[in-house]
Formats: C-alpha cells, structure tokens, sequence
C-alpha cells in the first residue's frame, strides 16, 4: 500500500465527507479526463508515425452495473505507465497543491468553497464512491495497471489486464443513505440507472468532442408471425443497443441555438473551471478567412495564472478536427485569462507549431480575437461596474504588465482598461474618469505608490493635494508605479477647453449660455508621483511667503542638515504641505518608494 502525500489526503477527507450537493458532477469530470486522453493520443498520433489510429475509434463508454453497483467510464485514450499513475492519481494532480495547502488552512469545513476554488478533478469520484479501481494500459507499452483505493489512506498498483490502450475507471457505488428528519438522504445508486446517467451526460458533457456511448435498453415490435390470427396484437420485446449520448456538433457551431446555461456548462467541463464564465464572446467571421470563435472571460483568476507554469492559448480545430489545445499565437500576453476555442476550415491541417507560428492566417484572428475581448471589457466596464471590479481583481495585474513591458506602447488599447483607487472618491476609477473630474488648469493625473492606502492617504503631499481640489491615485500594487513610468502621460480624452486669454472664454460661456455646447478638446496629462520634488500645488503668494522664511531660517536649516549629516541631501521651507509640519520626498522621476524596490534589488 502506497500512501497518499498530505495534500491529496485533505482533499480526499474532504471529498468523502462531502456535503456537496452538486456529488454529480464527478461523472463529467470523469468524462472529461476521458476525452483529454483520447485528444493527447491523438495529438500524439500526429507527429509519433508508430502509432496508429483512426480519429473516429476514439470514444468513450459509460457502464453501469446494478449486481455489482459500478459504474464503469472507459476509454481508449493514451493511458497511464505506472509511474504516470503514480504521479497523476497518488498526488494532486496540480501544481497548486501548494495553494491548495493554504487554502485549505483557511477554510476549514467549508466544502463549497474549496471545491469551486480547485478543479479537484478525478478524486471527486470519491464523493459518490466507496472504492475506485483504474485499470489502464499506456500506449505503447503491451502490459496495464491497476491503480486502486478507498481513498483514505493511500491506493495500491498492481500489474493487470488490458487488450488496448486506454483507461477504465470503475466506482464502486456508495450505500445508499437513507433521509432523516434533519438530514436529506442520498441515493447513490441513481448513478446506475440508464435515463438518469443519460441526463447527466446531456447536461454536463453534451459538447464533448468524442462519442460518450451506453447500452440503452429499448422496446421493439415483434415481426408479425406468417401464420398471425386475424385479431393479431402486436408484440414487443426489449433488446439494448449502443446508443451516442452526447449531440457532439460543437457547441461553437450551433450559433445562436445556444443558452446561455449551455455555454457555461461547456466552458466548465472544457477548461476545468467550477464556477460560470464572467463573459462568452462568439463570433463568426466570413470572407477571405473564414472561423468561428467561442471565448471566455473566467470568474476567477487559476490560481496559478501568474506562475510560470501557466500557458495561455486558445484550442485551435480546423472543423472539428483539434490541431493545437493550447495555441499561445491567438492571444496577447495580457489576455492570458481568455479561454476558448477557434475553430476555421482554411487553417490547414497538421502544420507543426513552427510553421503555425509563422500563419499569417493566424495573424489576422489573432487580431480580430483581441479587438474583440478589448471592446467585451470596454462594455463590462460601462455597462457592470460591479463585474468589471470583479474582474479587475483578477486579472488587472497582467493588464498594467501589459502596458510595462511593451514600454508603454500598448497604452492606448489598455491604459482605458485600468482601474486605480481614488482617495477622493473612494472608489476604483478609470483614467477618463479621474480627468473628468480634474478642476481647470490641473495639468497632470497624480498617483502615490506605496504599500498601504491607509500609510499613502496620510502622506502629507496627498493630503495638500487633495486640499488643493486635485484627486490622487493611490497605487498599493508593485507593477503600478512602473506601468505609469511607461505611459509617461494619459491621452484624455474631451476635456472641457481650457481657454488662454479672458476674451475667448468669456466668448465660450456666452456661447454656452446662449444654448451651444460646451467646447471640449483632448489633451496628453503627464502622469506625476506626487511626491516627485517638482509637484506643488502652492500659490504664487504661498511660495514666496516659503522662500521668505526659508532665507530668514538658512541657519537652523544648515544647522538640521548638519546634524541629519548624509541621511538627506537638503532640507528647505517648503509651501507644499497644508497641516503636516514636515514631509520627507525624493528629487528626480523616481519616488522614494520606487527608490526602496530598486536598491532592495532582486531577491
Ligand atoms: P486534470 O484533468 O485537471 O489534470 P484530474 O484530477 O482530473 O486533473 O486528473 C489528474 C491526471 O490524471 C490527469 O491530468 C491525467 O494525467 C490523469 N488521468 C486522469 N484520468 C485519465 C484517463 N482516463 N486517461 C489518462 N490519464 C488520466
Ligand atoms: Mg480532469
């Protein structure tokens, strides 16, 4: 007997005891852990010329057995070695199993939760099982596994039986529970039954690529006998036949023939999510190129969406036929989140990813792809504030990279696609929205980066600018300071006209009186850390006043910079602050946060 390492132990507790109304769901996952196999063999098929295959063999088999109360999900997809087995079903599947420790710490008891934070995949078939037994034979190899468990402690491998390739997972149903005053009982054997099982595969795996087929029982009529009596009653008689479940045309083919709920349970049954797409986008395009794409703007961020392991990229089908599961060319890197699929009769067939990447056929849906989750996100923006928040949390960091490490050129697609907070409005804003509100004659969009807002809204230099009426965004994420330092300014957009001389505006707002519209122009803000040396919002008579007082005191300002010795390079009268006595700031573009993140280097 092996043991289970500690993270999968948790995972599995929790999945046995699970409370869990949606158990269901395990048969979709399985089913989904079915297609991936068939799709890596047949991926692997196309560049390993030793094996061979036929695309329309792959399928998958759903068996239940009432006297022995399994539940069989086969398929004869690439298999698993033993070692494969071992790393796959003896450990979380995941990289985060990390996260998944911590997560786990912080939400004790709380199932729910947990389930829909980690796509907990095949050991969710312990929450409808007592035993699981996976029988599987690698392609390639000529010998199969058995990998089985209770899954409590740990499962056992063993050598065993299988005529091709491919993997069986058999559940041995739970006893059913019955219902009690306080608690629902549970009727895992519904999980045997034919229209029952046939509705999950419906509702869960309709768009699976590959059959999902079952023995299903039906009823015929009895060929009427030569001899039949004049008052002759038709007979029936049962007999089974392997039916298809699953409607297999692409879900991204049937357009507009789909609801909403559908696309949903595709999105998560195709790309492992728990939780319903934040967006879908669809769209079909005509003419030179021709493709349909199906996208999706997640929920919630994977939890490992900004660690190295993570990939971005859109399946790529040339119809219906899968070339690439993960194509990293139809994507930007600051839409690493979208997931989807594309899908277009003129990609031709079988390229290798070096000759794809050089598609300029890719190219152009690439672009179109971008332009279309762009102008998605502009609309969640203005039409669902509280879902674009939502969404900003999660995946906003890549968009400020985006801005940093193209050196600001991609500001204008995403510089309106930001939010930062406000300390005047305490809110998220946008950039449009903050110079909206900017009174006549500010000049620049003004930020303070540091890491609290509580610590950055008491700073006086934010406090003397807001006394001045100017709006400061309060930027707490590292990326922020360095995004700005990229853009240099923010193109705004219909400001009202600022006016030179008196005449012209006093002309404007007789205009204006008189019924005309207020006149309103664009103009580039520079982006200011408040705190940079040359930021003041002082009058002219207010800095003469400092510069008074600064003359009056040169001895006891020469005496405190003797005395702070190397700590400062001057200190001086300043007519910036408003109620602080003092304030500590940096010469130059960088603020002194900035200047903290560069000298404590690289870590
Ligand atoms: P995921 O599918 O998200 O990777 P799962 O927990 O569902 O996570 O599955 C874990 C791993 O076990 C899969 O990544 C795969 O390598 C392997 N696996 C599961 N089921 C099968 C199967 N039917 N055939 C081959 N490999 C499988
Ligand atoms: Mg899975």
């Amino acid at each position: 007997m092996r043991k289970f390492k500690t993270e999968s132990k948790k995972l599995l507790d929790l999945m046995i005891n699970s409370i869990y109304t949606n158990k269901e769901i395990f048969l979709r996952e399985l089913i989904s852990n079915a297609s991936d196999a068939e799709d890596k063999l047949y991926l692997k098929s196309l560049t390993d010329s030793s094996i061979k295959l036929d695309e329309d063999s792959l399928s998958i088999r759903v068996t239940p057995d009432k006297d022995a109360r399994t539940l069989t999900i086969s398929d004869n997809g690439t298999g698993m070695t033993a070692d494969e087995l071992e790393a796959n079903l003896g450990t979380i599947a995941h990289s985060g199993s990390e996260e998944f420790k911590t997560a786990n710490a912080e939400h004790q008891g709380d199932d729910v939760d947990i389930i829909g934070q980690f796509g907990v995949g095949f050991y969710s078939a312990f929450m409808v099982a007592s035993k699981v037994r996976v029988v599987t034979r690698a392609a390639g190899e000529d010998v199969a596994h058995v990998w089985e468990s209770d899954g409590l402690e740990g499962y056992t491998i063993e050598d065993g039986e299988r005529d091709h390739c491919g993997t069986d997972v058999i559940l041995t149903l739970k006893e059913d529970v019955e219902g009690t005053d306080g608690a629902e009982g549970e009727r895992y054997s519904r999980y045997l039954e034919e229209w029952e099982l046939k509705n999950l595969i419906k509702q869960y795996s309709n768009y699976v690529r590959h059959p999902i087929q079952m023995m299903v029982t039906k009823s015929r009529q009895k060929p009427k006998p030569e001899d039949a009596p004049e008052d002759y009653k038709p007979e029936y008689e049962d007999y089974t036949e392997l039916e298809t479940i699953n409607s297999m045309t692409p879900i991204w083919k049937k357009r507009g023939d789909v609801e909403q709920k559908d696309y949903d349970e595709f999105y998560k049954s195709a790309f492992h999510d728990w939780e319903d797409p934040a967006r879908t986008i669809t769209f079909h395009a005509e003419g030179a190129l021709e493709y349909d794409a199906l996208l999706f703007i997640p929920g919630k961020a994977p939890f490992d969406l900004y660690s190295k392991d993570y990939e971005k990229g859109l399946a790529l089908y040339s119809s219906n036929v899968l070339i690439m599961d993960k194509c990293a060319d139809l994507l930007p890197d600051y839409y690493n989140f979208v997931r989807g699929v594309v899908d277009s009769p003129d990609v031709t067939l079988n390229i290798s990813r070096e000759t794809l990447q050089q598609n300029r056929q890719l190219h152009a849906i690439a672009n179109r792809i971008e332009k279309k989750v762009t102008s998605e996100l502009q609309a969640m923006r203005d039409q669902d504030r509280d879902a674009y928040e939502k969404f900003f949390e999660n995946f906003g960091r890549g968009l400020k990279f985006g801005i940093y490490s193209s050196y600001g050129m991609k500001a204008s697609e995403l510089a309106d696609l930001l939010l930062f907070w406000s300390a005047r409005e305490k809110k998220m804003v946008t950039l449009a929205e903050y110079a909206k509100a900017m009174p006549a004659g500010q000049k620049a969009v003004y930020y303070a980066a540091g890491d609290s807002r509580d610590r950055l809204e008491k700073m006086p230099v934010v406090r003397a600018a807001l006394d001045h009426g100017c709006d400061v965004l309060l930027c707490t994420a590292d990326v922020d300071e360095f995004t700005f330092q990229a853009m240099r300014t923010y193109e705004a957009k219909g400001l009202p006209k600022t006016y030179e001389d008196d005449a012209a505006r006093e002309a404007a707002e007789k205009a204006v009186a008189d019924g005309a519209e207020p006149e309103v122009e664009d103009r580039s803000l520079e982006l200011k850390n408040v705190a940079a040396g040359d930021v003041d919002f002082a009058t002219e008579d207010e800095k003469k006043a400092a510069e008074e007082t600064a003359k009056a005191n040169e001895d006891l300002f020469d005496a405190m910079k003797e005395a702070l010795g190397d700590k400062v390079t001057k200190v001086t009268v300043s007519a910036r602050l408003t109620d602080a006595p003092a304030a500590i700031t940096s010469e130059g573009p960088l603020s002194l946060e900035m200047e903290k993140v560069l000298a404590a280097g690289p870590d």
